[in-house]
This record gives C-alpha cells, sequence and structure tokens, in this order.
C-alpha cells in the first residue's frame, strides 16, 4: 500500500482525535476512554522497563496504589497527624509527595530486586508486589479492605473537575507528556544506553554505560508513571480500595503491554485500548451469546494471549504500522562542532602493561603467566591456536573479567580489580571476537554507544530535548567513524542486517567513537573480504600512525605479520614467542605450536 500520510500528519490528526473525542462520544465511552489513559500510563512504564530495558514486572500495580493512597490519605484524613500537616488538603501537594514516595520506594525496591537476573527479578516484583497490596488491606489507616470515600476532585485554577470529560482532559494530557518524553528519552544518548539492557549488558559497560544505574533509572520512572496514574485514578473515581492495585492487575497491565507492542510507546496506547475495550465488549457480548453470567471474557482473553503470543510476538503496534504504511522522511546526519579529544600519551611511552596474567577456570588454566606491553604508536599483535587464552586475556585487561592473579596497569594505574566502565572511561576500547551489537537498532545508534562517555547530558535533558545540541555533536562523531571503517552508506539500516565483516567493522568504528588511546581488538579480519580487510589494514596503520596503541588479536598471518610491530604468541595459556613478526615466523616454538610439529 503506498503511503498517504507522513508520520507527522498521522500524530497531528491523532491528537486531533484526542482532542474532540469527549465532543463526539457519549459518556460512557469517554469514561472508557478514561480508563484507557489511566492503563495506558502505566503500561508505557512497562514499555522502558520490559521493551527496552528487558526487565519484567508483574508489581505495576502496586505503584499505581501506592498513588492513589498517598493522594486519598492527604485529601481526606483529617487531622493528619501533626508532622505531616502542612502536606494535607491538596491533590497537587499530594501528587508531588506521591511521586516522591513512590521513587523512595522504587528506589529501595530497585535495590533489592534489580541486581537479581533471570527469573528471579520477575518472581521479586510478584513478591513485593503482593506486599505492597496487602499493606493497603490491612493498614487501618488505609481503611483496610473498604477503603477511603470522599475523596475531592482535583481543582484547577479553581475549576472544579468533577464529570467524565474533564477527567478525561487531565487523564490525557499526562498520558501525553508521558508518551513524548519517553519517547524524547529512547531517542538520546541515555535512551540508547536503556536500549543496550535487553541483550547488551557486557558490550554497554564496556563502552562505559553503568548498566546499573541505567536499569534503575527505568524502574524509577515505570513506578512514576504508575503513581501518576494511580493520583489520576483516586480522584477521577473520588474512591480506593485495594482491589485494583494486586497482582491480577499488575498481570494485566503487563498483558496490555504485550498485546500492544512492547517495543514502541505507540503500542502502550495500542495494547490498553484494545484491552480495554475489547474486555467492555466481551463483558456484553459473552453472558448474553452464553445466556448465563460469569467472568468469560477472562477466559478468552486468556486464550487470546496465547494466539498473540504465538501469531505476534511483538504485539499489534507492528501489524498496524505495516498495515497503515507512513512516508518516512528523508534521514541524514546534521553537521555539528566536533568532540573534544583525549590527549593521546607519548609516542613510544607504555600505555598498557600485563603481568604475570593468571586466569583460572576450575582446574583450567586459560591464561598462565602472561606478560605483555603495548606502546602507544604501536601495534601488538597476539596471536596462538584456537582456544590458547587469547579472548580470556582481552577479558583480563579491559576489566570484563577479573584474573585470579597477577597485575594490569594502564596509563600507569593499576586496574585490575576496576569495572570495565571504569576502564574505558581511562580510554581503552575494545571489539569482541563473537559481535556483540544491538541488532534492531541502527548502525548509526549502535555507533553512537561508543561515543556514550564523551556526553553528559541525563534523563532530564533528553526528556525535554534540552540534550539536542550535544547529541547532534554525539551522532555526528558516529557517523564519522562509520564513514571512516567504511559503513558510511550504512547509517540507517538495522546493524543486524549487516553482513558478519560489516559487523565487525561497526565494532570498530563503536570502539573508536570512544575517543580511546588504546584499541583492543579480538579477530578484526574474520569474516572480511579481501579488500575489505586491505582496508581494515590501512585504516589501524593510519590509527597507528596518529599515535594511538594497538593490540590484534587475528588468526590471518598475511594480515598480522604486514601490519604487527611485534607479536606474542601463545599457546595452553603461556607466551611461547615474543618478537618482531620475521623472528616469530621462524621460531621453532612457534612453528611447533602451528603446525604440530610437521
Ligand atoms: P582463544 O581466544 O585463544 O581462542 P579463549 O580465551 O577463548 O581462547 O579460551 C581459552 C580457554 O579458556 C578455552 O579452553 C576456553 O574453553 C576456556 N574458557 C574461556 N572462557 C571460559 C569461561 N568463562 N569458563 C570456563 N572456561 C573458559
Ligand atoms: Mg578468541
Amino acid at each position: 500500500m503506498k503511503p498517504l500520510m507522513s508520520a507527522r500528519g498521522m500524530l497531528l490528526a491523532f491528537l486531533a482525535l484526542v482532542a474532540l473525542a469527549p465532543w463526539l462520544l457519549p459518556e460512557f465511552q469517554v469514561t472508557l476512554l478514561n480508563y484507557v489513559g489511566l492503563y495506558a500510563l502505566v503500561a508505557l512504564g512497562l514499555v522502558l522497563l520490559t521493551g527496552f530495558g528487558g526487565l519484567t514486572s508483574f508489581g505495576q500495580a502496586a505503584f499505581v496504589g501506592l498513588g492513589a493512597y498517598t493522594t486519598a490519605v492527604l485529601t481526606t484524613v483529617a487531622p493528619l497527624p501533626g508532622w505531616l500537616a502542612w502536606a494535607g488538603g491538596s491533590p497537587w501537594l499530594a501528587l508531588l509527595l506521591g511521586l516522591l514516595l513512590t521513587a523512595l520506594v522504587a528506589l529501595c525496591l530497585g535495590a533489592l530486586t534489580l541486581r537479581l537476573s533471570g527469573h528471579y527479578l520477575p518472581l521479586g516484583t510478584i513478591a513485593w508486589g503482593l506486599s505492597l497490596y496487602f499493606l493497603f488491606g490491612t493498614s487501618e489507616l488505609l481503611g483496610r479492605h473498604t477503603g477511603i470515600t470522599d475523596i475531592p476532585a482535583i481543582s484547577l485554577f479553581g475549576f472544579e473537575l468533577k464529570q467524565a470529560w474533564h477527567s478525561y482532559y487531565l487523564i490525557w494530557v499526562f498520558l501525553l507528556v508521558a508518551v513524548f518524553t519517553t519517547r524524547n528519552l529512547l531517542d538520546s544518548r541515555e535512551g540508547r544506553a536503556i536500549r543496550a539492557l535487553n541483550g547488551g549488558r557486557v558490550m554497554a559497560e564496556a563502552m562505559g554505560v553503568n548498566t546499573v544505574r541505567a536499569r534503575t533509572i527505568i524502574f524509577v520512572l515505570a513506578a512514576l508513571q504508575a503513581c501518576a496514574s494511580g493520583w489520576l485514578y483516586a480522584h477521577m473515581l473520588r474512591f480506593v480500595n485495594p482491589s485494583p492495585f494486586g497482582l491480577g492487575m499488575g498481570i494485566e497491565y503487563l498483558f496490555m503491554a504485550v498485546i500492544g507492542g512492547l517495543y514502541s510507546v505507540w503500542g502502550a496506547l495500542l495494547g490498553a485500548g484494545v484491552f480495554t475495550v475489547l474486555r467492555e465488549w466481551l463483558q456484553d457480548l459473552l453472558p448474553a451469546l452464553l445466556g448465563q453470567t460469569g467472568n468469560f471474557e477472562t477466559i478468552v482473553f486468556g486464550l487470546m494471549m496465547a494466539l498473540l503470543l504465538q501469531r505476534a510476538s511483538r504485539g499489534l503496534w507492528p501489524w498496524l504500522q505495516r498495515l497503515v504504511p507512513v512516508k518516512t522522511p528523508l534521514r541524514r546526519v546534521a553537521p555539528a562542532e566536533p568532540l573534544p579529544r583525549r590527549a593521546l600519551p607519548e609516542r613510544g611511552s607504555v600505555v598498557l602493561s600485563a603481568d604475570k596474567v593468571t586466569r583460572r577456570f576450575g582446574g583450567l588454566v586459560a591464561n598462565d603467566e602472561m606478560s605483555l606491553q603495548v606502546r602507544a604508536g604501536e601495534i601488538l599483535a597476539l596471536i596462538g591456536p584456537n582456544g590458547a587464552g587469547k579472548s580470556t586475556m582481552f577479558n583480563q585487561l579491559s576489566g570484563v573479567d577479573t584474573p585470579t592473579s597477577g597485575e594490569v596497569r594502564f596509563l600507569d594505574r593499576p586496574v585490575v580489580g576496576l569495572d570495565s566502565r571504569q576502564i574505558a572511561r581511562m580510554g581503552m576500547s575494545r571489539t569482541f571476537q563473537h559481535v556483540k551489537l544491538l541488532p534492531r537498532m541502527s548502525v548509526l545508534e549502535n555507533i553512537a554507544i561508543g561515543a556514550h562517555l564523551r556526553g553528559d547530558r541525563g534523563v532530564f535533558a533528553a526528556a525535554w530535548r534540552l540534550d539536542r545540541a550535544q547529541e547532534a555533536q554525539l551522532l555526528a562523531e558516529a557517523a564519522r567513524q562509520a564513514e571512516r571503517v567504511g559503513l558510511g552508506a550504512h547509517l540507517f539500516d538495522e546493524a543486524g542486517s549487516l553482513a558478519l565483516g560489516q559487523q565487525r567493522l561497526l565494532e570498530i568504528a563503536r570502539a573508536l567513537a570512544s575517543d580511546p588511546c588504546l584499541l583492543l581488538l579480538d579477530e578484526p579480519a574474520a569474516g572480511l573480504r579481501l579488500r575489505e580487510k586491505q582496508a581494515l589494514a590501512e585504516l589501524l596503520a593510519r590509527l597507528r600512525t596518529e599515535g594511538l596503541a594497538i593490540l590484534l588479536v587475528e588468526h590471518d598471518m598475511d594480515f598480522v605479520m604486514g601490519l604487527a610491530d611485534r607479536v606474542v604468541v601463545m599457546e595452553f595459556g603461556r607466551k611461547i614467542a615474543e618478537g618482531l613478526p620475521q623472528e616469530v615466523q621462524q621460531d621453532p616454538a612457534v612453528l611447533e605450536a602451528y603446525l604440530g610439529g610437521v
């Protein structure tokens, strides 16, 4: 189908519909849309948390409850205890305090749960989701299971928001602000760090991203959105009790996000809409159809979920996008002031030295008292048969792993025990033997992750687009490095669509985008065609001339011997030879290792 409209046109049409809806629809449908908005706000947090961050939470309903109960207590209980008296009465103040409380609670729960991995994390969210729910139901102050009534309506400039269409505008303004700020955030330096959480944590850390911080940020943001939804809910209904904040609802929020699509902010809206409208419809239709009352819609929903996960695991949004294609605007990278460069160490000075580095895995000694030195303006090749321990050595040097014993000094500082992101910040950057990139992100954005450390604009700046000048610099730098490795024609392609050789080049560009003084390249030429290899060799030679130190693991002997200044040869975790390329090529121990004693 030919695209009818641009994305911007589509968006304006949607906003116009949202603005006109209360005039076009009967009141009960406006109320339904209020629920869609409230649910979408929570589901949006899950898109961020689960879709982009890879963290599954069943506990979001508890944060909704936190927002609802905070405002219910602060606006109805009179008199409040003396120390809290100042906070009573105003819903808006209660919103602020609710958000604050939620942030605090989320930080504590995050500290407890976010370090869990695999199945334990969702189980953790179930645990605290349940405990908050029971807190709502058992606390005297919160009215136990009866809840709290007589919550005042919100007033805005002296005008009381009492009717469904009043709440409608308030809810949808909240929702749309959340959608736009979330979208902005995802399209930024911090956003790339967040999107790397789902499947790219080792890589992101090696590029200097603090992934624990990024996980905490999205956890708190998702909780705050849920809290805002709870606040709106309490003042719309004017009454709260624990039932909508239980685990069942927590699961339903996750349903909505999955139905709509976890990988787009609009998926949250679509999911909440489809879920709410469909449930309403089934609730009316099924009992009439079956001639008896009951919660049949839940059964139908369960079956539909199972079917959807089978057929469209990425949700309805991508499907809708295919159905209604939009014109894509011409994409280009705007020119920008280049980022400042780091001062390189003096040519010939030792940049990295490893001294008797040993790494054991149980009984296996993968690195056995390995020593080597790399100087500025030099290419050192580390070679050896498969399984000799070269990649393991890279991991010890770059902080991805910690040696069992031995010392590593980088720029004259001991770095054993530092995180890979701290080492990255000092100026060491690396590529991985098994390519680690984010296949659904563009080539440009993947490379821009490398430049993460060279920016500093945070979440708030990104959400409100105050980071654009710096963002332009980061993207321009990424584009420049892409150009440099020969990926200039693929900037906006999905990284996963590149051939393996090009993916390796992408990793080199990403490493270069961090402006390193030492580059660790693990088999960069594997999978490259001859022409690409020649171009790569030229690039590495140029980087050497610029004064970079390069440590290279490579199997292609022509490539290594033509390029390296010195060569270190490993076998069974040990260094068996070191010297100029011509020397090691004639070394009997090396010939033995490579040719197996022929
Ligand atoms: P190379 O890169 O030289 O081909 P590696 O460094 O990948 O070799 O592997 C060296 C040895 O260490 C291999 O025997 C490998 O199986 C082992 N090894 C590497 N990483 C681990 C690990 N995390 N746990 C256990 N054994 C490992
Ligand atoms: Mg290896």
